[in-house]
């Protein structure tokens, strides 16, 4: 595959939850349900998967030293889960009541090793292109997902979970629980996975452009969007796309610090006098 058409994207699974006590306003539908500052989601927890699950994974994926693949080498943010006040992503075809009986946990694999592509469908510039993200083709992707979900339904059996949460809103013949195979698991992520839509790669920094954003070979061509991340971050991609000024490290810093909730304005650190809009920033 060419450095141009590879393309990286997060897969995402969502688990439903039902509350126990519609009436008291917990999700959106009910009618005592009053919309946080924050929005229809809170509760962000951001997950490491266990090295030697992995490095299985990894193995499977025939890495050849898995180890010190940099996804496991150190520690690092695999997946997170963002907890929402009603049914999101409800997969086609699907019925999730928007009643206020039901919440949600979204789970999105943050550092994902398949890799799809985008490639011309015809010289014809007007054409679409084809755009093939290529999600969870390898075991390692698999893997994340899997132990995300064990983290939700983790969560949600323990005691202060199980007083406002009832159980699982489960679809008929993917009934999953805290001690479901990893079959059982793939079965529930095959025809329900979905995207919180990060892609990103097409125009990675290294072999696309210069980390100056300068495509290599053209004069005067600048790339300053999500395509120049050569590698998946740990992060919604918004704070490292629509937040640059044109310094380039200003989007590849992932230590840069901000408030996920407040979504407060950061300033960037070149004090070029742009403020960067950070919604949410992970290492
Ligand atoms: C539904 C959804 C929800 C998301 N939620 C979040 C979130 O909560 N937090 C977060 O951090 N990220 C979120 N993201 C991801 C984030 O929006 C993207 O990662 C980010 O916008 C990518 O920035 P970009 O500059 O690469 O591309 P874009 O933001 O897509 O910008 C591309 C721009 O180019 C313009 N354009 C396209 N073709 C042409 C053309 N031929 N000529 C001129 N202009 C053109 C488009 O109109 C667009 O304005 C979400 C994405 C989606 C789709």
């Amino acid at each position: 595959m060419s450095a141009a058409n590879y393309l990286l994207s997060d897969p995402s699974i969502v688990l439903y939850w039902k509350v126990k006590d519609p009436e008291k306003g917990l999700a959106i539908g009910s009618k005592a349900f009053g919309m946080p500052k924050t929005g229809p989601s809170d509760f962000v927890y951001t997950g490491t998967v266990p090295k030697d699950d992995l490095v299985r994974a990894l193995h499977t994926d025939k890495y050849t030293s898995p180890s010190e693949h940099p996804n496991v080498s150190s520690e690092r943010a695999h997946y997170e889960i963002v907890t929402a006040y009603g049914p999101v992503g409800v997969p086609p075809g699907m019925e999730v009541p928007m009643d206020g009986s039901i919440i949600s946990t979204g789970a999105i694999c943050f550092l994902p090793t398949s890799r799809g592509s985008v490639t011309l469908k015809s010289l014809d510039p007007q054409a679409d292109p084809i755009i093939d993200p290529n999600f969870l083709a390898t075991e390692h992707d698999w893997a994340i997902l899997r132990s995300a979900m064990r983290t939700s339904m983790r969560v949600m059996n323990t005691d202060a979970a199980k007083e406002l949460v009832e159980g699982q809103f489960q679809f008929p013949g993917y009934n999953i629980d805290i001690n479901s195979t990893d079959e059982a698991l793939n079965k529930r992520i095959m025809p329900f996975s979905s995207t919180w839509y990060h892609p990103a790669g097409t125009a990675a920094m290294g072999s696309v452009v210069d980390s100056e954003c300068r495509v290599k070979g053209v004069k005067a061509l600048r790339v300053v969007d999500a395509s120049v991340l050569p590698h998946p971050l740990a992060a919604h991609y918004q704070g490292k796309s629509s937040n640059s000024c044109g310094h380039i490290d200003c989007m590849a810093d992932t230590t840069t610090t901000s408030c996920y909730l407040c979504h407060r304005r950061a300033r960037c650190r070149h004090d070029c006098g742009i403020s960067l809009i950070v919604t949410q920033i992970f290492s």
